[in-house]
């Protein structure tokens, strides 16, 4: 047996075959195939077109509600509008009269090595975006498609670096994990991996080439890869995982208390109906916020195909509460077909609540969808990037009138269907005493909150290290949002990713907050360091 050892990057255990992904080394020439315009004109359309497929790829991740994943395609798609990766382009075509191709390899290349040279890891880990995002281009100017053969039998892939796409390329085909030579925890193949679940042991600093087709075992809690494993350490290692297998299962059967005896209710975020199958086998206690903007990335579907939605997501919530967002697109989560006039600050602009209050034709076939699922189960219904009190009783007035409709139709819903604020600008939780008056529940959005009140994009790649939760401006607000509810005696929850944050955890809960709502992947650690705790 070889023990190897690398930066555990992701938990789990995959046994299984390894097997090499070779980088497919491309020779390119530097011959152009035509005259500059012809080969700028290639480039160009390339560009567009690899900027559609990294737009789709962005979209799919959305669509089963990983953001993480689809940041990676976003600044993939920052990078490539990059002047300082297209001007060296266009120069070696135009001036040095290269190949579109080869002028492409050669700029990614050169950018490539200056990011890694940077003082940040944040940004070193960002080489293999600009190396994936160039990789698709070269592909696109050359015809040639990256190619992923298919595992035979339980797989475990490893590669001197993965790129997000191959990673994402390597899920599908079903494979147990992977190990890296290069990469880090902090690069997108790592957090890929974690957010889909996949064990991944990264920065093993031999040539696993060697190992191709021997047996293995990949540790991805210690980093550890062992070729050829011995039964011992084998059987071991898999006994320890059932047990942790095990304890999650029998986790997601207990309650979510703190050691006093305090109840937490542990709620789910999804984006489509079919989320609630994970929300279920983690043990969510209902959804505590339904992003209704996944039924919305293609095109913006019609009242009947929005009801059908939530109330499936109801009825397969089999009598625990549904938290339903009305739609908040805008800003950074544009879609083609909802035509938004451009501005120069999208996010202190057109989304969110004010799109919704100004295009009525979004907002009603919504509320009456919403509405007429309610009459299937426990439903709530909320308002997205709320500012004002005045803002919120259009709301409310506007639910009111689609109740009308809904009577005037003969149809059926909830007319006691609770309405509630997301509180994630700093106005929303500056004026929690006034807003509670007019909400039935606040729900806290930290990832807005936090951009809002430190005035740091939320998708920053240039200060990534500002986007800080625990910032006590953050949590100072946070803790208005829920001494305001508490005095009005409405419920609060944390629905943001930071509630799915075990270390935050415990001061979220001397905030006074008692509800959190995450991704449903995090809930058993979270119920587990809860049961920890005391109040
Ligand atoms: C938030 O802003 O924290 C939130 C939960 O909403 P979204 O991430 O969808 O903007
Ligand atoms: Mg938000």
């Amino acid at each position: 047996m070889i023990t190897l050892t690398g930066t555990a990057a992701s938990n789990g255990v995959a046994l299984g075959r390894l097997l090499f992904q070779e980088k497919q080394l491309r020779a390119l020439s530097p011959r152009a195939q035509g005259s500059a315009g012809e080969e700028l004109a290639r480039f160009h359309s390339a560009c567009l077109d690899a900027d559609s497929e990294l737009e789709a790829l962005c979209r799919a991740a959305l669509e089963r509600a990983c953001k993480e994943e689809a940041d990676i395609f976003k600044v993939q798609r920052i990078l490539l509008a990059d002047p300082d990766f297209l001007e060296p382009v266009k120069r070696a075509i135009q001036e040095d009269g290269w190949d579109a191709a080869y002028s492409v390899q050669q700029a990614a290349a050169q950018l490539a090595d200056m990011i890694r040279n940077t003082p940040s890891d944040y940004m070193q880990a960002r080489a293999a975006d600009m190396q994936d995002a160039a990789d698709r281009l070269i592909a696109l100017l050359t015809g040639s498609r990256p190619v992923g053969s298919l595992p035979d039998g339980p797989s475990v892939i490893a590669a001197r670096e993965l790129t997000p796409s191959e990673t994402v390329n390597l899920m599908h085909l079903g494979i147990l994990g992977f190990a890296t030579q290069l990469g880090s925890s902090l690069s997108h193949a790592a957090i890929l991996a974690r957010t889909l679940g996949l064990p991944a042991v990264t920065e093993i600093h031999s040539d696993l080439s060697l190992y191709h087709g021997r047996r293995v075992l990949l540790d991805g809690y210690r980093g550890l890869l062992f070729i050829d494993p011995d039964p011992k350490t084998e059987e071991d290692i898999m006994r320890e995982e059932r047990k942790r297998t095990a304890h999650i299962h029998a986790l997601s059967h207990l309650p979510c208390q703190t050691r006093d005896g305090s109840r937490i209710t542990l709620l789910a975020n999804i984006s489509t109906p079919r989320d609630t199958d994970g929300a279920l086998s983690f043990g969510a206690e209902g959804i505590g916020l339904m992003r209704t903007e996944g039924l919305f990335w293609e095109r913006c579907p019609g009242e009947e195909e929005q009801f059908a939605a939530c109330r499936a997501v109801i009825e397969r919530m089999g009598g625990r509460p549904v938290t339903f967002r009305s739609l908040d697109l805008g800003a950074d989560k544009s879609t083609g077909w909802l035509q938004l006039p451009a501005e120069r600050n999208p996010a202190l602009g057109m989304r969110g609540l004010r799109l919704l209050l100004r295009r009525r034709e979004l907002l009603m076939p919504q509320l009456r969808a919403v509405l007429r699922a309610s009459a299937f189960g426990p439903a709530r219904l909320m308002a997205p990037m709320v500012t004002s009190v005045k803002e919120m009783e259009a709301f409310r007035q506007a639910v009111r009138q689609a109740m009308e409709e809904l009577s005037h139709a003969g149809l059926p819903f909830d007319s006691a269907l609770p309405v509630g604020a997301m509180i994630e600008t700093p106005a929303s939780a500056l004026i929690a005493g006034e807003l509670a008056k007019v909400s039935d529940f606040f729900n806290v959005g930290t990832n807005d909150l936090t951009q809002y009140t430190l005035a740091v994009d939320r998708q920053s790649e240039t200060l990534p290290e500002l986007i800080d939760v625990a910032h006590p401006a953050v949590l100072r607000l946070i803790g208005m949002a829920a001494q305001g509810a508490e005095r009005a005696g409405i419920p609060l929850c944390i629905c943001g990713e930071a509630a799915a944050d075990p270390q935050l955890c415990e001061t979220f809960l001397g905030l006074g907050v008692r509800s959190l709502s995450v991704a449903p992947q995090a809930i058993p650690s979270l119920k587990e360091k809860i049961r920890t705790l005391t109040l």
